[in-house]
Formats: C-alpha cells, sequence, structure tokens
C-alpha cells in the first residue's frame, strides 16, 4: 500500500469542501456525473477514431447505486478509467477549473463565492462525505487500483480487482446532525431530480435500480379486499440522454437553458441572451451560444481564451474552437455540433476548414442580429450587456485596419448630451438639426467631466447633441469610420468648429487685431507648450479653452504618447 499527501494547493480546497457551508451540497452529484461522462467520451471518441477498439452503444453507461443500510452513493462509469498514476496524478492533485479558480479566489474566508461560481470537480464529493473510494481500471489494462481517502491529509492508493475498466466512486455519507441532512442523497426521488436538474442532457444513459410497485396477483379473488401491493426493482435511465442543443426549442424552458448554461459555463448568473440555431444545406450544424451577463473573471487577462466548444454528433472534439469566433465576439460561450467534421481533425487542418468557416461566418452574423435584436426590444438589458462588453466591440472597430468597421458600428453606443444615456450613431443621425453638418464629440475623463468642458458651450447652445469619449478606444474607433451614414465627425476641441456667425467672426478677427501683442505675448510665455493663442468667439461662459488643429486630437495625443514606444 501507498499512502500520499495532497498537493498543499489540493489540501486547501479539500478543506474548503469538508467544512462548507455551501447550501447547495448537492451539485457534487453534477460534478461526478460529469467527470463519468468525460470518461466515456474519452473511451467512445477511442472507439471512433482506432479501429481496433470497437464497442456496442449498450457498452456505455454511467449506473447510480444508493445503499441505505450501508449509507453509501455509488457512481460507475464505464469510461475509460484510470491506471495508478493517473488516479494520483488527477486525483491528488487539484483539478484545472477548481485550481484556476482556487488561486484567483484564495483570498475568500468562507469559499462559498468559490463553490457558487466555479466548477469545483470531483473535491465535492467531500462536501457530503466523510471517506471517497475511487476504484479504477483503464481501458486495455488488467490491473485496477483503489483511491481511498478520508479528506483531510492524504489518500493510499492499493490495488484492487474490477471485472470491467472503468471507474467506480463510492461515497460514505457524512452523519446527519442538526442542520443538515445526508440521508437525502440515498433517495430515489432526490437522485432522480438532482439527474434530471443537472444532468439530464448527457448522453449517456444514466441508470438506477428503482423500487416500483405492482398489484398484487392472488389466486381467490375476493372483490370487496383491499388491493394488495407488491414491489419489484427494474433498471430505470433517469435522464432523456438528448443534449440540450440537439432538442426542439419549443420543448425547451428558460430554465433548461440556464441551468445547462450555468453547468457548463461555470457561471453563477443566467445569461443574458441564449442563441439556439442551427442550419440544415451546405452546411449543416447546431449551435447554443450564450451572451454573459458580466465578463468572466479571467476576461481581461492574457490568459482568457475565447472559442466555443466544437462537436460532431455529439461528441466533443475540441473544448475551445478559436475559429469559431472573432476576437470582438470572445465573450459569447457556447457550443457547435456539426455532422459534417471529422473526429481526427486538427487545429491546424481546421483553421483552414471550409465548413468550419461557412459555419463561423454564419454564427458571427446571428450574433450580431441577436445584439441588435436585443438594442431594438430589450435597451435595458442591452446597455447592460454594452457596458460589460463595449470594449472588445470599440477595438474590433479599427482592428485589423478597420475591416470590421462596417459590420460592428451599429453595435457602438455612446452616451449623448441631449438624451443623457448611451446612443447609437443611427439614433442620433436622426435626431440631427436641420442646419447640422456633422456629428459632434468632446473627449474627457468621465461623463461629468465633459458636461463642465467650455469646448462644448456653443455646440450645445446650437442645440446640437454631442457624443461623450471617455474611453481611449472611442476616438480611434470613429476615425476608422471617417463617416458615418455620409456624416462626418467632429471633435468639439477643433480649431475650425465654423460654427460662429457672421458677426460672431467678425468680432472674433476684430479681438485677433486689437489683442495682438497680448496674445503673441502668451504664446510666447507658453513657449512649445502650444502652437497658436487666438481670440475666439465660441466661449460662452469659460474664459479660455484649448483646442486642436489638424487630425490628431487632444485625447488622441494623449493616448499615443501614454503608449510604449
Ligand atoms: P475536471 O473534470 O475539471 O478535469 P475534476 O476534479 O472533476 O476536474 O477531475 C479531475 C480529473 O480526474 C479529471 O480531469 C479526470 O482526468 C480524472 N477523473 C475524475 N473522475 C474520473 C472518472 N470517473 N473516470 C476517469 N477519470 C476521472
Ligand atoms: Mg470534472
Amino acid at each position: 500500500m501507498a499512502t500520499y499527501e495532497f498537493k498543499s494547493e489540493s489540501k486547501r480546497l479539500l478543506d474548503l469542501m469538508i467544512h462548507s457551508i455551501y447550501t447547495h451540497k448537492e451539485i457534487f452529484m453534477r460534478e461526478l456525473i460529469s467527470n463519468a461522462n468525460d470518461a466515456l467520451d474519452k473511451l467512445y471518441y477511442l472507439s471512433l477514431t482506432d479501429e481496433n477498439v470497437t464497442f456496442q452503444k449498450d457498452d456505455f453507461y454511467i449506473r447510480i447505486t444508493a445503499d441505505k443500510d450501508a449509507r453509501t452513493l455509488t457512481i460507475e462509469d464505464r469510461g475509460i478509467g484510470m491506471t495508478q498514476e493517473e488516479l494520483e496524478e488527477n486525483l491528488g492533485t487539484i483539478a484545472k477549473s477548481g485550481s484556476f479558480a482556487f488561486k484567483n479566489e484564495a483570498e475568500q474566508k468562507d469559499g462559498v463565492d468559490i463553490i457558487g461560481q466555479f466548477g469545483v470537480g470531483f473535491y465535492s464529493a467531500f462536501m457530503v462525505a466523510d471517506q471517497v473510494t475511487v476504484k479504477s481500471r483503464k481501458f486495455g489494462s488488467e490491473d485496477a487500483f483503489q483511491w481511498y481517502s478520508e479528506g483531510a491529509e492524504g489518500y493510499e492508493i492499493t490495488p484492487c480487482t474490477l471485472d470491467h475498466f472503468g471507474t467506480i466512486i463510492t461515497l460514505k455519507l457524512k452523519e446527519n446532525n442538526d442542520e443538515e441532512n445526508y440521508d437525502e442523497f440515498l433517495n430515489e426521488y432526490t437522485i432522480r431530480n438532482l439527474v434530471k436538474k443537472y444532468s439530464d442532457y448527457i448522453k449517456y444513459p444514466i441508470k438506477m435500480l428503482v423500487t416500483k410497485q405492482k398489484l398484487k396477483e392472488t389466486e381467490n379473488k375476493d372483490k370487496d379486499a383491499e388491493p394488495e401491493y407488491e414491489t419489484y426493482q427494474e433498471d430505470e435511465t433517469l435522464n432523456s440522454m438528448v443534449p440540450i442543443w440537439r432538442r426542439n426549442k419549443s420543448e425547451l424552458t428558460e430554465e433548461d437553458y440556464n441551468n445547462f448554461y450555468k453547468e457548463k459555463f461555470f457561471d453563477f448568473e443566467d445569461p443574458l441572451r441564449v442563441i439556439h440555431t442551427s442550419a440544415d444545406g451546405a452546411v449543416s450544424y447546431q449551435a447554443l451560444m450564450f451572451i454573459p451577463a458580466r465578463p468572466p473573471f479571467d476576461y481581461y487577462t492574457k490568459e482568457f481564451k475565447r472559442g466555443l466548444s466544437l462537436y460532431t454528433n455529439g461528441v466533443m472534439i475540441m473544448d475551445k474552437c478559436e475559429d469559431l469566433l472573432p476576437d470582438y465576439f470572445g465573450f459569447v460561450r457556447g457550443l457547435v455540433d456539426s455532422a459534417d467534421l471529422s473526429l481526427n481533425i486538427s487545429r491546424e487542418i481546421l483553421q483552414h476548414d471550409r465548413q468550419l468557416k461557412t459555419i463561423a461566418a454564419h454564427l458571427k452574423k446571428k450574433i450580431k442580429n441577436e445584439l441588435l435584436a436585443m438594442q431594438k426590444n430589450e435597451r435595458e438589458k442591452y446597455e447592460k450587456f454594452y457596458e460589460a462588453f463595449k470594449r472588445p466591440l470599440k477595438f474590433g472597430m479599427y482592428d485589423n485596419y478597420g475591416a470590421e468597421k462596417d459590420f460592428l458600428v451599429d453595435l457602438i453606443m455612446f452616451y449623448s448630451s441631449t438624451e443623457k444615456k448611451p446612443v447609437t450613431l443611427k439614433e442620433y443621425i436622426e435626431r440631427m438639426k436641420e442646419d447640422q453638418t456633422y456629428i459632434y464629440y468632446a473627449c474627457g475623463e468621465t461623463i461629468e467631466q465633459i458636461d463642465h468642458l467650455p469646448q462644448t458651450e456653443m455646440v450645445k447652445e446650437k442645440g446640437y447633441e454631442i457624443l461623450y469619449f471617455v474611453e481611449d478606444v472611442d476616438e480611434f474607433a470613429i476615425k476608422i469610420l471617417n463617416k458615418y451614414m455620409e456624416k462626418e465627425f467632429k471633435s468639439v476641441s477643433a480649431a475650425d468648429l465654423n460654427l460662429e456667425d457672421e458677426t460672431a467672426k467678425a468680432a472674433e478677427a476684430i479681438a485677433q487685431e486689437q489683442n495682438k501683442d497680448l496674445l503673441e505675448a502668451m504664446k510666447t510665455a507658453l513657449g512649445d507648450k502650444v502652437v497658436n493663442v487666438k481670440a475666439t468667439s465660441r466661449l460662452k461662459s469659460h474664459p479660455v479653452c484649448i483646442s486642436s488643429e489638424g487630425e490628431i486630437s487632444l485625447e488622441m495625443e494623449k493616448t499615443l504618447n501614454a503608449m510604449p514606444q
């Protein structure tokens, strides 16, 4: 027998699980079933790609067994199994998804958020069990090994016997106490509900022996006698096995989608929008995509990987396929299932795959149209979305020399001086005054600051709407557009604003002439900080303002100067 200590990080997560006060302890079931599913997927994949491995459909299943007397719950899968080394490696070291979350949230004390927000994987078993046994036999091997742990310090691995490859996980449930009832996880009813709630779409049957009743057959039928029942046991498949994305939209409720989303993408919030779509034709596919309510915690880091999961005929072939989503829609989570793809496809081949390119082009349009529909019909929701994801959209405008600017422009919004909320360029144009030539904008750090900018006074007095640019990317995104619906953009700080009427212009010329020496002296005093100092008639209540000449505005200049050289 070999005993091992948990790696220190694992120990901390484990500790968290053991002492968890988390109310959704039940998610341990979904985690273990999801692992069983992955193990089956791996074997299934092997059977499809390796001609030496052949399988019947019936060979793939998950079985749940509850033993009320022993107070054990067992989850068995006929999947790929684990070798001794893999048991050690996979269960002794905290898993990927979990560790990622843990590292980032390590400071949190009670762990409620960790469990709520992220997949916690295998160790969640310790929320309900104080002894966990994992027996496993790797596919193709004769040897089986048992991993056993009581949580605390470590685990032991011993050889064991298993007459079949796959994995059997046995949980010895914790004793009930005043607050917690662990026995409920032994109830058929509870188990059935948990499977339905979290794992219904799992495509392998999740079987359980369930107790049923039938009318007892008696020989001498006495009409008045009470009917007698007898109980018997029968195997039942608890899940419907159809992946949610292959089901008819009309059969699915918002809750179905939301549950699936939260489970699959480790979010604790419902998505803002669900996009369930399919195509039959030159390429056929089903896609299920979600617009999250807020960016994933690592979204703005370089660790973040965008992409949709890629399936062919219900088998996952790639976890995050980047080529299915443009950068600017990188926040979209979801999956695509297409029968037209080869299982053995590699990343390199995929990049050049015509089918995939067609699918990606469809999805891109679909996402945009859904967002536009949201903008039109559910404005508040769109504003929430936009607040969360405006940056990638604006970057997308000028990325690649503006290749996608026309595609994205209608999704972009800016705060409006007259509407006091974000508006689209189209809406701006619709409100433009008859004598108005330009789309006006003003740059600044905050909305309040721009509100008080002297440069906005003249434009506001004319009754023109001003778009406020408070992010460094804003002006760049607009500059690359050049025009929108034939209208050019003009910064309120531009020297050639030309809004003054003739008398004002004349007055300005006179003022310029009369104060020539003063202005000249000011220019000399300011040195190379300014190009020129001029009299202006554009100010109403402010004595001075700064303006820029030429293409580059003051704000752009600031941003460019701040960039590493
Ligand atoms: P994750 O599923 O996110 O990788 P888990 O903590 O749930 O993290 O599982 C850790 C690892 O243990 C898995 O990646 C897998 O390699 C292995 N594992 C867990 N359960 C099984 C199982 N039933 N069959 C085979 N391998 C498993
Ligand atoms: Mg897992």
